[in-house]
């Protein structure tokens, strides 16, 4: 996230999506740039499986989880069943409400009880946002792990914790469990800056249980199984994460690729049918360019306190006002980039935040603004730095965001067909996964050079 345009998360279908034909099958994309002469015989090798997404891990975590949301206040339990696919020595999961910046603001979570395979286990947490349960895990078996939780909402954090009145929110708030597959456990620090240091596997979200006070809605990740005047049960097939907002929301559904529902709090004046075209817009220019979109449905929470917007997986926690500007495509665009394709987001936050800002560049027309943008000096060619690089340097969004998009910008302007072929390629093959810059510099040869002047590879 930035100061300007924010970050999040999400989920996918099951089976393996078609993609629209790349360009070297002679259909052409919903490119803004005009297609350029000559760009044909430059055009790389598509291999066949560009032509869908990978499909999700058949081994991925499920998660059941049930919350109640009062006000500032969020207890629940969550029940996720874990099959490492490596020998681990514990446990990991993230409390994300207890990173510095909804901390400093009043927020908090707590970890209330822990149980793996039915038996209470002990557990650390060296650091707020790290807990550690020793566990001796055997690849390929099933692990079963409750966890009971509370999180008390900070109040005017700019961030996706949050609570006004009755309007509550909250995106990566549950126990997070941090597995990287093939990798091990993610527990790189949490950040101060409106940023993420977040990293999950996709999981199926077998069922998630919202309870909240007569009168409020709730919205969240993953499609609605069930609803009354107290409780919301969504549930989806492959998800990275969870946004959950209630509220007394003004609420609009629109159609487009996928049902558009935007949910308006009161505090903030925003018409929920304008909001809800602008994000139809957008999905239906990001589904042109990169592929069928990967949840059964796009809710977005306009709340206050938010400044810029927020991606999670299906969701978007949005500022007001935001329908005006690039943010809403930007967000919507971290639905391929950060959701289905996923990333270290603290090891590499610009493999979501370069690609999202590449995206609404095009559609937007922002790009001449980020080619020509000056990045600061602590940031030039260092577009691939870490999270705890930009920690308390002021130079983040224009050295990942900005420096980031505008080298896939010139790198797509020798040859905007080719290039679009292998963008398409880079999300087909690394569809429901978590990404590396080695997976661009393979997919995508033609940015490699300018990715590499950006110092991302
Ligand atoms: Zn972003």
């Amino acid at each position: 996230m930035s100061c300007l345009l924010m970050v999040a998360a999400c989920s996918s279908p099951a089976a393996p999506l078609s993609l629209p034909a790349s360009p070297s099958s002679g259909t052409p994309t919903s490119s803004t740039a005009a297609p350029q002469p000559g760009t044909a015989t430059r055009a790389p090798v598509v291999s066949a499986d560009c032509s869908s997404y990978r499909a999700p891990d058949p081994h991925r975590p499920v998660l059941t989880a049930d919350v109640t949301v009062t006000g500032r206040s969020v207890t629940g339990t969550e029940r996720v069943v874990f099959t490492p696919d490596r020998t681990v020595t514990e446990l990991v999961f993230r409390l994300w409400a207890s990173s510095p910046r909804p901390r400093a603001a009043g927020g908090s979570s707590t970890l209330t009880s822990v149980a793996v395979d039915g038996a209470t286990r002990t557990f650390s947490r060296p650091v707020p946002t790290l807990v550690r349960i020793p566990w001796r895990g055997v690849i390929g078996r099933p692990v079963t792990i409750d966890l009971g939780f509370g999180l008390v909402l900070p109040r005017g954090a700019d961030d996706r914790f949050g609570n006004r009145g009755t309007t509550s929110w909250f995106a990566s708030g549950m126990p997070l469990l941090a597995w990287e597959r093939g990798r091990g456990w993610a527990t790189e620090p949490a950040t101060s800056a409106f940023a993420e240091a977040s990293t999950s596997e996709e999981m199926r979200l077998a069922r998630l249980t919202i309870h909240h006070a007569a009168g409020l809605t709730a919205v969240a990740t993953g499609s609605v199984v069930s609803e009354d005047a107290t409780t919301t049960v969504t549930s989806a097939p492959t998800i990275r994460d969870v946004a959950v907002a209630v509220g007394a929301f003004r609420t609009v559904t629109l159609p487009g690729p996928v049902p558009v529902l935007v949910a308006v709090a009161p505090q903030v004046k925003d018409d929920p049918k304008v909001v809800a075209r602008e994000v139809v817009r957008a999905t239906r220019v990001h589904v042109a360019r990169f592929g069928p979109f990967p949840y059964g449905r796009l809710v977005v929470a306009v709340l206050p306190d938010i400044h810029g917007g927020i991606e999670y997986p299906g969701a978007i926690l949005l500022g007001t006002g935001q329908d005006k500007d690039a943010t809403v495509s930007h967000e919507v665009a971290h639905q391929w980039f950060y959701g289905l394709v996923g990333d270290d987001q603290a090891r590499d936050p610009w493999l979501d935040e370069a690609f999202a800002t590449y995206a609404e560049a095009l559609d937007r027309g922002t790009g001449d603004r980020y080619r020509s943008a000056v990045v600061p000096v602590d940031g030039v060619g260092r577009a691939g730095r870490p999270m705890t690089y930009w920690e308390g340097r002021r130079s983040y969004f224009r050295s990942v965001y900005v420096q980031g998009a505008a080298a896939l910008l010139r790198a797509r302007a020798a040859a905007p067909a080719a290039f679009d072929s292998q963008v398409r390629c880079y999300v087909a093959r690394s569809a429901h996964r978590i990404a590396t810059p080695a997976d661009v510099a393979s997919a995508m040869p033609l940015a490699v050079p300018a990715l590499r002047r950006a110092g991302a590879l």
